[in-house]
């Protein structure tokens, strides 16, 4: 379990906007970040590039093609 005390120290590298414990991991409060970080053997894995990024941030500038497609199973 992550000590509070710690969390309370503990920021996004990226943006420099504390993280809140979701589930067993990190999330930057930041709503423009996002970032999620891993925690491994209790130890918070503060970098940029082990976090997730999240779903929500995926660009869809695709449109909707692959959805036309009917393959839903
Ligand atoms: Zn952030």
């Amino acid at each position: 379990m992550i000590d509070e005390r710690l969390l309370e120290i503990l920021v996004c590298p990226a943006c420099r906007t504390k993280v809140r414990l979701e589930g067993e991991r990190l999330v930057c409060q930041n709503p423009a970040c996002g970032l999620r970080y891993p925690i491994r053997d209790d130890i918070p894995v503060m970098l940029i590039h082990e976090a997730q990024k999240p779903e929500k941030a995926e660009r869809r500038d695709q449109g909707p093609r692959t959805r036309d497609q009917g393959k839903e199973t």
